[in-house]
């Protein structure tokens, strides 16, 4: 892969709109970007490994619950930091990213905010720490869309409670120590429950074959009779509304992550089409080359306003799960559409993995389906506008 020359794209000067902090946070990320991802990525990306070394990296740079409080091993910081960390991640890989979703946003968070006190002391220091790897099982083989179908069930046994079911789509689970679980009980109503890898009857056998996010361990999570210990139940919410929750806070490092990868392939798409020379000029000085160009950065531009504005609302407490789901599904969409142009601009080197931008276009396939497909999203902001429901 050719070297990491990266440059930020920032046409409406955002930087003015970052507080000292904010900068410093995404900084620091974006140099370990180049440092420690860029050069191995696409070799792993190649080889469909979830490279493990960068673990560590991961938990210095404050991505294993940047919003999570210190006294918990968290960074403490606010919704823009956080969502800049994961626009930096993504910048180097929506694998790498999704990790780091999955461990602060659909772990951590729901330990944090729906466990008990002796829950958070024992897993959020762990997993801040990245000693413990976490994932998260909503997504069932005949439940995608729709979760709240889920058949995973619990039954309380007295002493223990009974797991089965199947999970599937399930980011982390090949290696994840920690599994937070979405199931129902006996009277259907939908419970997280923390399960540990050992507990027997207990497996995640690893999904091969993806095209997309290969960078990202992807597997199943089988539970055959499996006994969960009383006090691993979530115990401060329950319903669909629990899961949905966490899904509100990755979905929108999502909506950051997505501006991540789509600047990179804008900075990359900009930078060749100053070197490579047709017909005896760049091909930059083509009218339809700066065409695509120009519409790259005013679509990167546009959600970097819609983002910083929804990271405001985080901070005040204010965004809605409708606001979340518009800036999810505006921002990869973005994303997927300027990694197709930008892959054109390079021509046949735009299919290999001299750059990164192949790799982009097939991890944010994934992207634009998780946590809520295009559509779903859609309908979600339909719902909210005309107060009728498309899923019923
Ligand atoms: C790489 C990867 C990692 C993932 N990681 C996780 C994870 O860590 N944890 C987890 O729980 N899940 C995870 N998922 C699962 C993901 O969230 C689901 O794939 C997603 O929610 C869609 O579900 P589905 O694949 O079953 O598609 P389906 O729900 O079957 O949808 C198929 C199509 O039908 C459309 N559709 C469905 N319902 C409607 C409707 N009412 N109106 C109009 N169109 C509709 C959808 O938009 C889609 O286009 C992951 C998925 C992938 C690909």
């Amino acid at each position: 892969m050719k070297p990491d020359l990266f440059e930020a794209p920032d046409y409406y000067n955002i930087d003015e709109l970052l507080t000292e902090e904010h900068k410093l946070v995404r900084d620091a990320a974006r140099e370990w970007v180049k440092r420690d991802v860029s050069p191995i990525i696409e070799d792993y990306a190649q080889k469909a490994e979830f490279p493990e070394q960068i673990i560590g990296g991961l938990a210095e740079i404050g991505a294993f619950g940047p919003y999570i409080p210190e006294e918990y091993g968290g960074a403490g910081l606010d919704q823009i930091s956080y969502g800049l960390i994961m626009q930096e991640i993504e910048r180097g890989d929506s694998g790498v990213r999704s990790t780091a979703s999955v461990q602060s946003s659909l772990v951590m968070y729901p330990i944090w905010k729906y466990g008990t006190e002796e829950q958070r002391q024992k897993y959020l220091p762990k997993l801040a720490s990245g000693e413990w790897m976490g994932c998260f099982g909503l997504t069932e083989p005949d439940h995608g869309s729709n979760p709240g179908g889920m058949v995973t069930n619990f039954k309380n046994m007295g002493d223990h409670y009974l797991l089965n079911g199947a999970k599937m789509w399930i980011s982390n689970a090949p290696f994840a120590q920690v599994a937070v679980v979405w199931a129902k009980n006996e009277e259907g109503r939908i419970h997280g429950l923390i399960v540990e890898r050992g507990m027997e009857g207990f497996s995640t056998p690893e999904t091969h074959n993806k095209w997309s996010l290969r960078a990202s361990a992807t597997g199943e999570l089988i539970f055959d009779n499996v006994k969960v210990p009383k006090e691993n139940l979530l115990p401060n919410k329950s319903g669909l509304g629990a899961p949905l929750g966490c899904l509100d806070s990755a979905r929108y490092g999502i909506a950051w992550g997505a501006i991540g990868a789509a600047m990179d392939c804008y900075d990359t798409a900009l930078r060749y089409s100053k070197e490579r020379t047709q017909f005896g000029k760049p091909i930059g000085q083509f009218q339809l080359q700066q065409k695509k160009l120009a519409e790259m950065i005013t679509e990167i531009t546009k959600a970097q306003v819609l983002t910083w504005r929804l990271g405001v609302l985080r901070n005040d407490g204010k965004a809605t799960s409708a606001q979340i789901s518009m800036a999810k599904r505006n921002n990869v969409d973005m994303a997927i559409n300027i990694a197709r142009e930008a892959r054109q601009m390079l021509g046949g080197m735009g299919i290999t993995g001299e750059y990164s931008i192949m790799r982009h276009s097939m991890n944010l396939e994934s992207v634009i389906t998780y946590e809520g497909t295009h559509d779903i999203h859609l309908l979600i902001t339909g719902l909210d506008i005309t107060g009728l429901n498309a899923f019923k």
